[in-house]
């Protein structure tokens, strides 16, 4: 994570609750009070990956619980330094895919745009947790560069800000790049993948609301949240706030072994994130990334799961069960 993403002006509340985030492990365990000598014993995987957790994520974990669900997808494990045959530092091969600074063309009709390197919060499973961030930060004569390519691709019909997590960014900086993209006739919507109003809500700000609301297309949020203890009131009150201007809410997440691999911890989060307005997208099989092959589920068990929640949940609160694979036109259902 680029140390540079946290020497901003403090300006808002999301950006003062960025800052004031827990990066060691033993302040988080001093928080949660959980057993000294058992987060020690972890502690040295940090130099794989830093630990970053904002206080408002780290307020929905239970005190004492060291196998908490929430706990687990942030605290530096020393499973992490296990080499795995077939995991690797770049498991998408992303970095052959980048056409030019920043912007990713995997797919036809669409282009992801890297528009912020880092994050809110440092999920151990990331499959970007090797991104070489430092030479994707964006300039405005990127930005340009990026509209031209995207006018000379007629098919690409659709941008997709990405990260990291693009809502590190200033809200001005969000909007123009926005406004810019939606500038070419060609493109007719927008989606912005975030975890950051999962663990800031206050993220969520009106400001940004009421300028998303008013570009020319419809603006997708797609939301990242892997348990529903991660769906706090506060996330709730702030997504029905833009959903009444507009704004579409889809949530994908990642099968996650001992976190929400059980038919209880997919209905229960479905279920939660219906409730906030945020319908479920997708689910992924974990991508082979170094350092996080101990939450992998194996492909038979994720199948038996998808299958029961399709028997318990009405079809429209099932996600789809996909894998990436590096090179593949679209994501791959799991069948
Ligand atoms: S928020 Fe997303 S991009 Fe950032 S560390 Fe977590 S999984 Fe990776």
């Amino acid at each position: 994570m680029a140390d540079h993403a946290f020497n901003i002006q403090l300006q808002s509340s999301w950006q003062r609750e960025l800052a004031q985030s827990f990066t060691s492990p033993q302040a988080l365990a001093d928080y949660l009070q959980l057993p000294a000598d058992w987060v020690t014993a972890h502690e040295s995987a940090r130099s794989l990956f830093p630990m970053r957790v904002p206080k408002p994520f780290a307020a929905l974990m239970e005190p004492g619980n060291t196998q908490d669900p929430l706990l687990l997808q942030v605290l530096p494990q020393s499973d992490e330094f296990a080499q795995v045959p077939g995991y690797s530092t770049d498991p998408l091969d992303e970095k052959n895919a980048s056409q030019i600074p920043g912007l990713l063309h995997k797919y036809k009709s669409r282009v992801l745009v890297i528009f912020r390197g880092g994050c809110a919060v440092n999920c151990r499973y990331c499959f970007r947790r090797h991104f070489p961030y430092q030479e994707h930060h964006i300039s405005k004569s990127d930005l340009d560069h990026m509209c031209d390519y995207i006018a000379q691709h007629p098919d690409i019909n659709e941008v997709i800000l990405s990260g990291g997590d693009p809502l590190m960014a200033s809200d001005a900086h969000v909007v123009d790049a926005l406004h810019r993209f939606t500038a070419l006739a060609q493109i007719r919507r927008v989606r912005i993948h975030t975890r950051l109003p999962v663990v800031i809500p206050q993220r969520l700000t009106s400001d940004l609301g009421d300028a998303l609301s008013s570009l020319p297309v419809p603006v997708t949020m797609v939301l990242h949240i892997n348990h529903a203890h991660e769906v706090s009131t506060e996330l709730s009150d702030f997504v029905a706030q833009w959903r009444q201007r507009g704004i579409h809410f889809l949530n994908q997440s990642v099968l996650l072994k001992a976190i929400n691999d059980s038919l209880d911890a997919q209905i229960a989060l479905h279920e939660a994130v219906f409730r906030a307005g945020i319908l479920p997208y997708y689910l992924h099989q974990l991508d082979p990334v170094s350092g996080a092959a101990h939450f992998a589920v194996d492909d038979a068990k994720a199948l038996k799961l998808h299958q029961q929640m399709q028997s318990q949940l009405p079809g429209f609160l099932v996600p789809t069960l996909v894998r990436e694979l590096a090179g593949e036109p679209n994501k791959t259902p799991l069948r």
